[in-house]
């Protein structure tokens, strides 16, 4: 048997997700709105252990706390996040390969590596203007890539192991977006994307 992340498949693979897994351990920020049926763990009929994980959360009051899947990057950030999107662009898709991607944006000047800084690995997309996808060259977890000629940087919500206390505003670039997933919540829909681009809350813009 091989998983697959649906978000690798460039075609339609005629199967829809069928249920959540581990859906107590979901992501504070994110509501599942669909019926399909939970499972707190594994499904059904899988016996295999389950791995304690580590409490990462951040220790300082007003900071949250991030870090790749090993654990060898984290990073903090002490501006609040501005906005939060549900973005289904193809490059987000296949820097996730998942459904979407749901960045938060905030201020450069709010983001620190606290350790692993020099893992971090950059990957920009030669023919886009900006898209970078940044990850740990360790465990390949999803980072982020303050740029100090920019005055704001978008956190992979995922990579957070805090709860923001936002959620996600609207769904932008839906004409993109995976033919497998089907938006259930009531958020705006936005087929071409927003109208202003995120700089336009901060001094960027
Ligand atoms: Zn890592």
């Amino acid at each position: 048997m091989v998983e697959i992340p649906a978000g690798c498949l460039d075609d339609d693979p005629g199967i829809r997700p069928m249920r959540h897994i581990f859906a107590a351990s979901r992501a504070p920020w994110y509501d599942i709105s669909d019926n399909l049926p939970r499972v707190d763990a594994y499904p059904p009929g899988n016996d295999s252990p389950v791995i304690d994980w580590p409490d990462r959360r951040s220790k300082k009051p007003g900071i949250l706390h991030g870090s790749c899947l090993c654990g060898a990057v984290e990073y903090e950030v002490s501006t609040p996040i501005r906005v939060t999107r549900n973005c289904h662009c193809s490059r987000c898709r296949k820097a996730r390969a998942a459904a979407h991607t749901t960045n938060g944006f905030t201020e450069t000047a709010g983001l620190t590596f606290t350790r692993g800084d020099e893992l971090v690995r950059n990957y920009k997309v030669p023919d886009a203007r900006t898209f970078t996808h940044s990850f740990c060259g360790k465990c390949g977890g999803a980072l982020l890539n303050p740029r100090s000629d920019r005055s704001f940087v978008a956190i992979p919500l995922g990579s957070l192991d805090d709860d923001p206390g936002v959620k996600a505003v609207d769904h932008i670039f839906t004409d993109y977006k995976a033919v497998w997933f089907d938006i259930s919540d009531d958020l705006p829909q936005l087929p071409e994307g927003p109208d202003q681009s995120p700089a336009a809350l901060f001094k960027d813009g």
